[in-house]
C-alpha cells in the first residue's frame, strides 16, 4: 500500500517547543495543583463590561470593525495616555487595536526588522520576543539583567545592565526592546532610566518597542513611567498595552500599539494581513468601560493588597523574597529551603512543586535563552485570597 507522506521542510523555529506557561499549566492540571505558574487571574471580570460587551452585540456591532479599530476605543486610549503620561497620540494615525499584546509585538517586530537586522532584548526576557525576531529574520542580541545578590550568594534584585546595553547598540540596531513593569522580575524603570535610554539612542536609527503590559500594576504609591511620558524616547518607539491584564479578561486578547505615524503606518500593513480586524463587539464594550478611569485607577490598591498579603504568608517561609514594586508576579528564592529538593534546577524545582507540593510556578531560567540558573521562580498571585491562602498552607509546610 502506497503510504501517503508529508514532505519535510526546515522548521523556521527549530529551537522553539510548546511555551513554558501552557507546559506548566497542563502540569497542573494533570495534578490538581493550584495554578500560581501562568499568569491569569482567577476571579471573574467585572459583570458591568460584560455587560458592555452584551449590549455591543445585541446592537448588531457584530460585523468587521475598521482595520485599526473601533475609533471609540482608539479615543479612549488616546485620551487615558494624555491623562496618565501627558503625550497626545492621534487616534487615526497613531493608535491601531491589536488581538492582545503578544500579536502587538510580533507585528511591530516584522514590520521593521528587516533580515541582518539587530534586535536587543533584555533577559530574563517574555517567550515570544525571540521567536518575532527570529521570524523576521533579525538577529538576536541578549543582554542580561544585573543580578544582585547578598553575601550568602542569594539574588535579592536586578538591575538595568547599562554598560551592556550601551555596548551592544550600534549602526545594525534596528529595536531595542523593553518591559516595564517587567515580567518576571517585577521591576520598573523610572524616569532616570528612560533618560538613560534616551542618552543611548539619541543619534542612533535604533527604534523601542516598550512593552508595557502591566503598566496599571505599580505599587507604594510609585507612578509608572511609559516612553509615551518621554517625548525623545516616544518619537521612535511602539507602545504595547493589554486590556487583558487591566480588566481581568485576558482570554479576550484585545490590546493596543501606539506609535508615531511613521510606525503606526508600516505596523498597519503587517496588522491587516496577518489579523485584519480584532473582534468588533469586545471593542465597543471595552470603550464604553474605558470610559471610566476608576477602573484603571484602582488596580495598584487591588493588586498591592493581594501581593501584601501572599508577600505575608510566604514571609513565614524559607524562601527568599525578592522585591515587587510591579506586575502582578512575586519572584522568589528557593535555594535557602532545607529540603533536598532545593539543589534541583529551576524548571526541575517547579515540577516538582507541582506535582508533588500541588503548587505550579514559572522557572525563571525559562525566560531566558542559555541556561541560567539562578534558583529563583515566579508566582503569580493574581488569585483569590482563598486560592493564595490554600497555596501558602501547602508551601508554609516545605
Ligand atoms: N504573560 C503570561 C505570563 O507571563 C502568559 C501568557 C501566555 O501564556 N502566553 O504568565
Amino acid at each position: 500500500m502506497n503510504k501517503q507522506e508529508t514532505p519535510t521542510f526546515p522548521s523556521r523555529l527549530p529551537k522553539v517547543g510548546t511555551t513554558v506557561f501552557t507546559v506548566m499549566s497542563a502540569l497542573a492540571n494533570e495534578h490538581h495543583a493550584i495554578n500560581l505558574g501562568q499568569g491569569f487571574p482567577d476571579f471573574p471580570c467585572d459583570r458591568q463590561l460584560i455587560t458592555h460587551v452584551n449590549e455591543a452585540m445585541l446592537a448588531d456591532h457584530n460585523q468587521y470593525p475598521p482595520m485599526i479599530g473601533v475609533a471609540d476605543l482608539r479615543n479612549g486610549i488616546a485620551e487615558k495616555i494624555q491623562n496618565l503620561y501627558g503625550h497626545h497620540y492621534d487616534a487615526e494615525s497613531e493608535i491601531t487595536i491589536t488581538a492582545g499584546g503578544t500579536q502587538g509585538i510580533m507585528t511591530a517586530v516584522l514590520s521593521c526588522v528587516s533580515p541582518g537586522d539587530e534586535v536587543i532584548i533584555i533577559e530574563p526576557a517574555y517567550d515570544s520576543y525571540r521567536p518575532s525576531i527570529e521570524l523576521a529574520g533579525g538577529k538576536t542580541i541578549a543582554v542580561s539583567l544585573e543580578v544582585i545578590r547578598d553575601e550568602t550568594g542569594r539574588v535579592t534584585s536586578y538591575q538595568i545592565p547599562w554598560d551592556a546595553l550601551a555596548k551592544a547598540i550600534h549602526s545594525k540596531t534596528r529595536l531595542i526592546i523593553i518591559n516595564t513593569p517587567h515580567n518576571p522580575t517585577g521591576m520598573v524603570w523610572g524616569t532616570a532610566d528612560l533618560d538613560k535610554l534616551a542618552n543611548l539612542v539619541r543619534n542612533t536609527s535604533a527604534l523601542i518597542l516598550s512593552d508595557e503590559v502591566y503598566e496599571h500594576m505599580v505599587y507604594d504609591g510609585a507612578q509608572h513611567h511609559s516612553v509615551a511620558s518621554h517625548p525623545e524616547l516616544a518619537a521612535r518607539s511602539f507602545l504595547i498595552s493589554s486590556f487583558g491584564k487591566t480588566y481581568h479578561v485576558t482570554g479576550w486578547k484585545v490590546g493596543y500599539v501606539a506609535a508615531p505615524p511613521l510606525l503606526t503606518k508600516e505596523f498597519r500593513k503587517v496588522h491587516q494581513f496577518n489579523v485584519f480586524t480584532v473582534n468588533t463587539p469586545m471593542q465597543y464594550g471595552l470603550a464604553a468601560y474605558l470610559a471610566d478611569a476608576k477602573h484603571y485607577l484602582n488596580l495598584p490598591a487591588f493588586y498591592q493588597a493581594k501581593r501584601d498579603f501572599f508577600r505575608a504568608g510566604l514571609s513565614k517561609t524559607d524562601f527568599k523574597l525578592l522585591p515587587t514594586p510591579g506586575t502582578y508576579f512575586q519572584c522568589v528564592d528557593y535555594t535557602a529551603l532545607n529540603i533536598p529538593e532545593a539543589k534541583l534546577n529551576e524548571a526541575d524545582f517547579c515540577k516538582w512543586l507541582t506535582s508533588k507540593i500541588g503548587v505550579a510556578a514559572i522557572p525563571v531560567s525559562a525566560f531566558y535563552d542559555q541556561a541560567t540558573e539562578s534558583g529563583v521562580i515566579r508566582f503569580c498571585f493574581a488569585k483569590q485570597e482563598q486560592t493564595l491562602t490554600n497555596a501558602l498552607q501547602r508551601l508554609q509546610n516545605l
